[in-house]
């Protein structure tokens, strides 16, 4: 990732108002976001294109979160890329399920219905430090 640039990110969710809400909040932080209603698709997107994350809902039509996370760790490994972060978003809030997440080789973990700042707040513990948190908030707010 260039800095003070946004990231790629990939949203792999199948529920539109889900879809909706997150798309907004990450346009407005200056991020570029591709969208895929399922597993399926989303693998496909990435293995076509270059992401520095991946959004991940678990329960999903055609492929679910968990086998397309499994997907995208196999196809970087076959292709010696680096590992992109892949968070889950998902109502499945148990430990059990966490476990599972970080077991198919998922980074991080997101229960729904969560408030726009603890999004904000993950993807800045992930890739910004707080200074550049801040600048984006208030850039992005003007
Ligand atoms: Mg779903």
């Amino acid at each position: 990732m260039e800095e003070g640039k946004g990231l790629k990110i990939l949203l792999v969710e199948n529920d539109e108002l889900n879809i909706k809400f997150v798309k907004i909040v990450l346009d407005r932080l200056g991020h570029n976001t591709d969208i895929a209603t399922n597993g399926l698709v989303g693998v496909d997107l990435f293995k076509k294109n270059d992401y520095d994350l991946v959004l991940m809902d678990l329960e999903m039509p055609e492929l679910n979160g968990i086998d397309a996370t499994l997907q995208i760790r196999e196809h970087e490994n076959k292709n010696k890329l680096s590992r992109v972060k892949i968070i889950a978003v998902t109502a499945y809030a148990m430990d059990t399920d966490r476990q599972s997440c970080f077991d198919a080789g998922m980074n991080d973990f997101l229960a729904k219905p969560f408030l726009v700042e603890e999004l904000i707040e993950l993807i800045n513990k992930h890739f910004y430090d707080s200074n550049e948190f801040i600048s984006n908030i208030l850039v992005n707010n003007n």
